[in-house]
């Protein structure tokens, strides 16, 4: 079904850059193990369909995620000079070493804006982790890579409540300074309604991190949960205050390993058909990442949580 053609509201960006996030922040959370080929072919097809940008595995000790221990055997055997860029995750220096040794363009580090997470996903503390996180991001940039940074729980935490903005913004600031390119701001536990995205991003331009669109100078991604339904509620309050880069993962595969609350990345395709409904370009093709989303979810046995895939194929 198409929908009728719309006009955009000018207050809202002309065009928003979807960051997939599937084959990793996705597959990491599967129980099973999935092959190589599978994932090799999930990371082509979503190139296929147009994704600009595809975050294609985690280079994390095996140990921890076990189920992308094949991290260095699936970049090898993609296209990383082509111009769909495919980021990896990196948490210390040692996956930095992996991640370089494997020729890599683009790598991610990913810190907590709570104590208690810090210590459950990075066996660190909140202070020790930028510690951590200074010579990884120091050494990638001498080594010509780009840096994003990830920032967890920055709308609640399952351990610790409500986070303070103030608390966020300190430390996405020093995610920032450090030479990210870009921070991506996750509602890990998907608590987020729309005013406290608004306060937040508010709360960022007052401490100087322009989300405006207009310039093209936002450095501010968004990285919602569907946990509570309400990750496209936030993602709209986001592109009011000018956001143009969100963060969703095909067929609303994953969650987070170390936060059993955690379920449900917002989907590529419930943002994509939101998307075309406010007349905003992506460049992706909808009826392809579908067919790759339906493809996956029979490879893992399941139907995939995301409505617009439900709705656009039998899968
Ligand atoms: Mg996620």
């Amino acid at each position: 079904m198409a929908l009728p053609a719309v006009h955009r509201d000018p207050a809202l960006p002309e065009r928003v850059t979807i960051y997939e996030v599937g084959a990793r922040d996705g597959l990491q959370n599967e129980k099973g193990v999935i092959g190589l080929d599978t994932k090799l072919e999930f990371v082509q097809r979503l190139t296929g369909a147009g994704l600009p940008i595809v975050e294609a595995t985690s280079f994390v000790h095996p140990r921890w995620v076990p189920q992308l221990a094949d991290a260095a055997d699936l970049v090898a055997r993609l296209d990383l000079h082509g111009t769909t860029p495919y980021p990896v995750l990196v948490p210390n220096e040692r996956g930095l070493d992996r991640a370089l040794e494997a020729g890599v363009t683009h790598v991610a580090v990913f810190a907590s804006a709570t104590e208690t997470f810090a210590e459950k996903n990075l066996n660190s503390t909140y202070e020790t982790q930028f510690a951590m996180f200074e010579p990884v991001v120091s050494r990638a940039l001498e080594a010509g890579l780009k840096v994003r940074a990830y920032l967890s729980m920055c709308f609640g935490d399952p351990w610790e409540g409500e986070v303070a903005l103030d608390r966020v913004v300190t430390a996405g600031k020093r995610l920032l300074d450090m030479g990210a390119y870009e921070l991506s701001l996750g509602d890990t536990i998907g608590v987020g309604t729309a005013h406290h995205v608004e306060a937040l991003l508010d709360a960022f331009g007052e401490a100087g991190v322009s989300t405006g669109s207009s310039d093209g100078s936002s450095r501010l991604a968004m990285h919602f949960h569907d946990t509570y339904g309400q990750a496209l509620a936030n993602t709209y309050a986001a592109l009011r205050k000018g956001v143009t880069t969100f963060d969703a993962s095909a067929g609303g595969l994953g969650g987070c390993p170390y936060a059993k609350s955690a379920t449900g990345n917002l989907a590529t395709e419930d943002l994509v058909w939101m998307l075309d409904g406010l007349g905003i370009a992506h460049g992706v093709d909808l009826a392809g990442l579908a067919q790759t989303s339906a493809w996956m979810a029979q490879q893992l046995g399941r139907p995939s949580p995301s409505a617009v895939v439900r709705a656009l194929t039998t899968a």
